[in-house]
């Protein structure tokens, strides 16, 4: 039987194990995390993902802080709020919503995030200390997916890894993560020469492409993880719009070992990895332990 891996309700465990946390912080050491969050521009999209983040991230008891500023702000605008909320002590996560409008370089704006405070870990500090072995924060979204594949499949050593697709934010740190867990990984892309092939290799499959159902289940080896980071749009008959990934679910439920829905399975993750990073900021900003066991104690709660 191919397992559904319910991301929602592994994401809500993790939240409520990160609230409470959030809340000893603050009884013993009288810390409350903060998260600043920043959206140029009206983008309907953005404007729900912004909203979810700092809704979660005050129902976890942290402090939030939302920015919404028009379209046309200059770049010069944005890196000064940057710059304020860098030296501001009770922010210790500023998260940016990409994309942002074209007269903003998106590269300046992540540079001038202070790496300690970069929650999203896309920072080249953060970025380069992933790659390197070091300490850093790990974007939310692979942070996600390897929560998910160990609670999955626990040890990873060994495994054969095809990470399809690599993009800064999900499919590089994805393939460093798998790395440091000891598979063997491979990177494939649009050049990639024979794409099914290099599937139908992997114990491990992660898809971060951006193409509807891309991936049929003839591409996967029986019992496989299959992790769909994907989420596209489709228009019905009706003009309401549906989600699919890019791994075509039906197909592939057939013969995978395990996957993830679209909805339902990364995206919740990546929310729960986001408070998760902005708790780990703000005590390592006051100088205190990174909080250990968060996932473990949260896989506990679901045995329960
Ligand atoms: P990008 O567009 O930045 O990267 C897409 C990658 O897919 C590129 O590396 C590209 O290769 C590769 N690619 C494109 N076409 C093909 C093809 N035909 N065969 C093989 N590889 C191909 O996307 P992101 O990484 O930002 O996002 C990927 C998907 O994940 C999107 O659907 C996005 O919405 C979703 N996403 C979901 C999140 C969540 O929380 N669940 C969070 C972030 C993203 P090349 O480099 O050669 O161009």
């Amino acid at each position: 039987m191919t397992e559904i891996i319910d991301g929602k309700r592994l994401a809500e465990r993790l939240r409520a194990e990160i609230g409470h946390r959030a809340t000893l912080l603050r009884e013993q050491h009288r810390l409350t995390p903060g998260l600043a969050v920043i959206l140029v521009g009206e983008d309907p999209a953005s404007q729900v993902y912004v909203g979810s983040k700092a809704r979660q991230a005050r129902d976890a008891g942290m402090e939030s802080f939302e920015y919404r500023l028009p379209h046309d702000t200059p770049q010069d605008n944005l890196l000064k709020l940057i710059e304020r909320l860098n030296g501001e002590p009770g922010v210790h996560g500023i998260l940016v919503q990409l994309p942002l409008p074209p007269q903003i370089d998106t590269d300046r704006v992540i540079n001038a995030i202070r790496p300690d405070k970069d929650v999203d870990g896309f920072h080249p500090f953060n970025a380069g200390g992933l790659a390197t072995g070091g300490n850093g924060i790990v974007p939310c979204t692979p942070l996600g997916c390897l929560m998910l594949l160990k609670r999955q499949l626990g040890n990873l050593s060994g495994l054969h890894a095809v990470v399809v697709g690599r993009s800064n934010i999900v499919g590089k740190p994805m393939a460093s993560l798998l790395l440091r867990e000891n598979c063997t990984v491979t990177i494939a892309h649009s050049k990639t020469r024979d794409l099914a092939d290099e599937c139908r290799r992997a114990d491990i499959l992660v898809a971060a492409v951006g193409r509807p159902r891309m991936i049929p289940g003839e591409w996967i080896k029986p019992g496989a993880t299959v992790i769909d980071v994907g989420i596209n749009r489709l228009e019905n008959v009706d003009g309401k719009g549906r989600l699919v990934g890019d791994v075509d679910f039906d197909s592939a439920v057939k013969v995978a070992g395990a996957i993830t829905p679209v909805p339902g399975g990364v995206g919740p993750m990546t929310i729960a990895c986001l408070l998760h990073n902005t708790l780990e900021a703000a005590s390592r900003q006051h100088g205190l332990p990174a909080p250990a066991g968060l996932m473990e104690a949260a896989w506990e709660s679901v045995r329960r």
